[in-house]
């Protein structure tokens, strides 16, 4: 019988609430709120007409195609990994959100292979050094006079390389965009075959990205954060000064004989191979699963 006291009581419910909270704040223009002067290092779409808060990515991404220095973007990333490293992958980016939904979908998960896992987590830091390379090239080559002919050449990936693709900004902001426009008075009546071959290859190939990523998150939970995330992969990077950690009590751990604590972990964190008085894994988002399913209460966070 489910033990429904321990159910609610659980740090799972209390992070369930808080995705779905901010979820809602971060897209309360609907509900009438007013935009907030706010950058934080999530997923959530500057084109998304009802955001509440700022992508501080896609922001950077911004400030260098104009160019300007790109600090407010900056200091949001340094700011909240020093104080919280991940955790706001773990309890409030609305992508996150997205891919734990999928995560319900199916009882049982595919397990990527310890080896295919270690290679596949340099994928998104792969992802974040080409954005930066294309941005910071734009920025460089605006300073040495031949900008416009630069972002010409890259057309719609000039402006923010990432966002141009992302399956976030297709879910958040092309196609409730998409859609608006689709049922707005003068759409309906014109000829829906003739709007449908007008809409450009770039949408289609962005619609199957974000299907790709939505059943990649139902096989594998948060897939998409594990190998894919640029702002994962510098947070990750920025994960190490996080005064945010978690320390494992090796006294009460019963360790071989358990591990359940690295058997729940969505991001595969190896957590008993980890320093037990303190640890901030670049992977770690402080979902703290780990804590939940230690039945000798051996993990705790710790701060600092
Ligand atoms: S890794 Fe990316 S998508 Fe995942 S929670 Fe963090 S910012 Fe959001
Ligand atoms: S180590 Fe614990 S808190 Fe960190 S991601 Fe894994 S389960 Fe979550």
């Amino acid at each position: 019988m489910v033990d429904v006291k321990k159910a609610v009581f659980r740090i799972r419910t209390l992070r369930i609430i808080s995705l779905i909270t901010f979820f809602l704040l971060f897209n309360a223009v609907v509900l009438g709120f007013q935009p907030l002067p706010l950058l934080l290092p999530v997923l959530q779409s500057m084109g998304n007409p009802a955001k509440t808060v700022g992508d501080a990515f896609a922001v950077l991404q911004y400030m260098l195609w104009e160019p300007t220095f790109p600090w407010l973007p900056l200091a949001s990333f340094f700011i909240v990994a020093v104080l919280l490293g991940r955790m706001l992958c773990g309890w409030v980016c609305p992508f996150g959100f997205v891919q734990e939904v999928l995560g319900y979908v199916k009882r049982k998960h595919r397990e990527i292979s310890p080896r295919s896992h270690k290679d596949l987590i340099y994928l998104k830091y792969g992802i974040l050094g080409a954005t930066l390379l294309v941005s910071i090239a734009i920025s460089a080559t605006v300073v040495m006079g031949i900008g416009q002919s630069y972002k010409n050449a890259l057309g719609v990936f000039a402006q923010a390389p990432f966002n141009a693709l992302s399956p976030h900004d297709t879910l958040f902001a092309m196609l409730p965009n998409a859609t608006m426009t689709a049922f707005s008075a003068e759409a309906l009546f014109q000829d829906i075959l003739g709007t449908l071959t007008a809409i450009p290859p770039l949408f289609w190939i962005r619609l199957v990205i974000l299907a790709l990523v939505l059943v990649f998150a139902v096989y594998t939970p948060r897939s998409f954060c594990r190998y894919l995330c640029p702002v994962g992969a510098a947070m990750a990077l920025l994960n190490h000064f996080s005064l945010l950690g978690l320390k494992r009590d090796v006294v009460h751990c019963t360790k071989e004989s358990c591990r359940r604590c690295v058997e729940v972990c969505p991001m595969k964190v190896p957590i008993l191979d980890l320093p037990w008085e303190k640890f901030t894994h670049p992977e770690c988002i402080y979902c703290l699963e780990c804590v939940d399913a230690c039945s000798t209460r051996a993990i705790k966070p710790k701060f600092p």
